[in-house]
């Protein structure tokens, strides 16, 4: 397990949810969870843990996107502050949920990448 593993074709397959070592492979079954194991070449991907990271990018993107989204969107279209706050929010929720997943598949790739598996620590 010490051979040089690709950054970069890793994170690309992740974030697509194939697996990062074949690019074959599922990376996830169902939303978020992540497969035990690669369905074709057997990479154990369930070891590594992405814990909350995902959820730390995720929010930190959505939030730079949401900041000039209530400038912009409150000096050109003048809404009504109301209807403004519940497009906003509808759309911030939808965004979050479908970057979510593909900024997991990327950290789990990363992860991988690093041979940063969980040690049971
Ligand atoms: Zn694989």
């Amino acid at each position: 397990m010490s051979e040089e593993r690709d950054r970069k074709t890793a994170i690309w397959r992740g974030t697509f949810n194939r697996c990062p070592n074949c690019g074959e492979g599922r990376l996830f079954t169902g939303y978020l969870q992540v497969v035990p194991e690669c369905g074709h070449c057997h990479e154990p991907l369930g070891t590594y843990r992405a814990a909350d990271g995902p959820a730390f990018f995720t929010m930190t993107i959505v939030m730079l996107l949401l900041i000039p989204a209530i400038g912009f969107g409150w000096v050109l279209f003048k809404p009504d502050p109301l209807t403004f706050f519940v497009v906003l929010t509808v759309l911030i929720s939808v965004l979050t949920l479908v970057l979510l997943r593909f900024v997991k598949g990327a950290f789990v790739a990363y992860l991988w990448a690093h041979n940063e598996r969980d040690r049971g620590a």
